[in-house]
C-alpha cells in the first residue's frame, strides 16, 4: 500500500508547511511566561500543517497535539518557529530525544506488515545481521508536503 492510499488526505495538502520555509509569523509568542507553548502558537501552527502530524500525516485533534522540536532541545534544537511542529502523541513519544532517523526507523515499521511484530530496534539489529526485511525508506509527511510545493 502506497502512503497515498494510507492517507488519501494527502493528496490534498497543496499549501507548503510555512514553518519550514519561512518563518512568517515573526510577530507570533511562541511560549508563555510559565514555559507551555500559547495557544495562538498552536493554533497557527496547526493550521500551518493544514491539521496533519508533520510526521505520519495523520490528522491531529486540536486539543491533544504535541508541539515537537524537530532538533530536540537535548541535542541543542531551540523554540524558534522553524524547529516545531505539529505532531500526534503516537509520534512525538517515538521520537522523544532522539533525532528525526531514528523516527523514520520507527515509522518505517509501524507502516509495514511488521507493525506489531517487531520493533525499529530489532529491525536495526536484523538488518545489521544481513535479513533484508524489505522495510521501505519512510517518507515523512512534511517532506512529500514540501517536495509537492517545491
Ligand atoms: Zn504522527
Amino acid at each position: 500500500m502506497s502512503t497515498y492510499e494510507a492517507f488519501p488526505s494527502r493528496a490534498r495538502v497543496s499549501e507548503p508547511l510555512r514553518p519550514y520555509l519561512s518563518p512568517t509569523r515573526r510577530g507570533l509568542r511562541v511560549t508563555n511566561s510559565n514555559g507551555g507553548f500559547c495557544r495562538q502558537f498552536r493554533a497557527a501552527l496547526l493550521e500551518a500543517h493544514c491539521g496533519h502530524c508533520a510526521y505520519c500525516g495523520e490528522f491531529l485533534c486540536p486539543h491533544s497535539f504535541h508541539v515537537d522540536h524537530l532538533i530536540p532541545k537535548e541535542l541543542g534544537g531551540s523554540n524558534s518557529i522553524g524547529n516545531l511542529v505539529a505532531s500526534c502523541p503516537p509520534c512525538n513519544t517515538a521520537k522523544g530525544a532522539r533525532d528525526l532517523e531514528s523516527l523514520r526507523e520507527v515509522l518505517a515499521v509501524r507502516f509495514s506488515k511488521y507493525r506489531g511484530v517487531i520493533t525499529a530496534a530489532q529491525s536495526r539489529k536484523l538488518a545489521e545481521l544481513g535479513v533484508d526485511l524489505g522495510l521501505e525508506r519512510f517518507r515523512f509527511f512534511f517532506e512529500e508536503v514540501l517536495e509537492a510545493g517545491a
